[in-house]
């Protein structure tokens, strides 16, 4: 063995070695819908504002470590409860990871609960943290299975239920009544974070319910809304819980460019509202174009992606690939997405690209 490999054998974990870096396809000349971005840029006139108070930061400074002011705008215009307040991670990513430190305990393995197939990183940051994961497979139709679910808060009594909300990648939005019984269900042991990275397009939210319930965590991020870029998670919860996860937070997590970059979003947020909405519009004229097309399953869905079955989704996937369209084959994640693909809503323009890609890709 080489030395370099002995010196990674001997310092860096085993669990680590095993697996490989979350994997992020290169896109270039590719129509991108892969990955849930808002394919929108802010118009002309804002991009030309916002960069003059880009160029007005002070690089040489810290941030201002208490994030009032980007916090004063979350917590006015995005929903937050009086008497709630909100930490901010570099991409709701940051925020899953804390969660995961500020709960995996020294004398014993806590646990992750969280339905499967979902979103990758709550597995992922658990381990990384030492928790032990349960993940509570979806039915059939993508539905979650309350028994199953209860039934593992019951057996694991975990530290942490990860709940998203719509999930990805199924694109549903769970029952608001199942939520509910599994936060009352972790009631004095566990904390139920609903991630609602999605909500601009399902426009549903356990955030208003946050007062009803001590061990409920509300987690989003502006990266759908259109800002995937900056960077910038935000999460609410009661005040007695955020002074916890607070501690295990990097100091200055947030950079100076991305706090002016979301504070200038935020005041104009009604730009990114009516992106959103035209998303909302062109995911549904999307999901009828799918479902008129003989072969396709269509899964129903309240987020700014689509997840549909073929018959080949190998064979579909590597045929868009060959027209320049990246879309997500997440076959292989789990059982019940056999044949499945994902595919993000785009503009008019793009969707329909994809349209006559995907009818070319099928017929070949
Ligand atoms: N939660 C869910 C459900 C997601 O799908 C994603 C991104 N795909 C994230 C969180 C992470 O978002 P970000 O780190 O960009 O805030």
């Amino acid at each position: 063995m080489s030395p370099i490999d002995t010196l990674v054998n001997s310092t860096i974990r085993p669990d680590v070695r095993a697996v490989a870096s979350y994997h992020v396809a290169d896109a270039s000349g590719f129509i991108k819908l892969d990955a849930m971005e808002n394919p929108y840029h802010l118009p002309h006139h804002l991009r030309e504002d916002l960069a003059q108070r880009l160029a007005d930061v002070a690089l040489n400074r810290y941030p201002v470590a208490s994030y009032a002011s980007i916090k004063r705008r979350i917590n006015d215009k995005l929903g937050v409860p009086a008497g709630y307040d909100v930490i901010l991670g570099n991409g709701s990513d940051e925020l899953i990871s804390i969660l995961c430190m500020a709960c995996a305990m020294q004398d014993r393995r806590a646990t992750v609960v969280a339905p499967t197939p979902s979103f990758v990183m709550y597995q992922r940051s658990a381990q990384f943290a030492g928790m032990d994961y349960v993940g509570v497979p979806l039915k059939a139709d993508m539905t979650l299975d309350l028994p199953a679910m209860l039934a593992a808060i019951r057996e694991h009594k975990p530290a942490l239920v990860f709940l998203s909300y719509p999930n990805n990648p199924t694109g549903n939005l769970f029952a608001e009544d199942d939520i509910v019984a599994i936060i009352q269900a972790l009631d004095g042991f566990g904390l139920a974070v609903v991630d609602e990275a999605y909500e601009p397009f399902a426009q549903q939210t356990l955030m208003r319910r946050l007062p009803e319930f001590n061990n409920l965590v509300v987690m989003r991020t502006v990266s759908k809304l259109g800002l995937a870029g900056i960077r910038l998670g935000y999460m609410a919860a009661a005040p007695r819980l955020l002074i916890e996860f607070d501690k295990v937070r990097p100091p200055y997590n947030i950079n100076v460019l991305t706090q002016v970059a979301a504070e200038f979003a935020l005041d104009h947020v009604e730009v990114l509202n009516q992106q959103a909405a035209a998303l909302r519009a062109a995911r549904a004229d999307l999901t009828a174009a799918l479902a008129r097309i003989p072969g396709v399953e269509v899964f129903p869905s309240a987020a700014n992606f689509i997840l549909i079955r073929v018959s080949n989704s190998d064979d579909v996937h590597a045929k868009l690939l060959a027209h320049k369209v990246l879309i997500k084959n997440v076959s292989k994640m789990h059982s019940v997405l056999a044949n499945c693909l994902r595919i993000t809503v785009s503009t008019p323009e793009e969707n329909s690209a994809f349209l006559d890609a995907f009818t070319a890709s099928l017929a070949a």
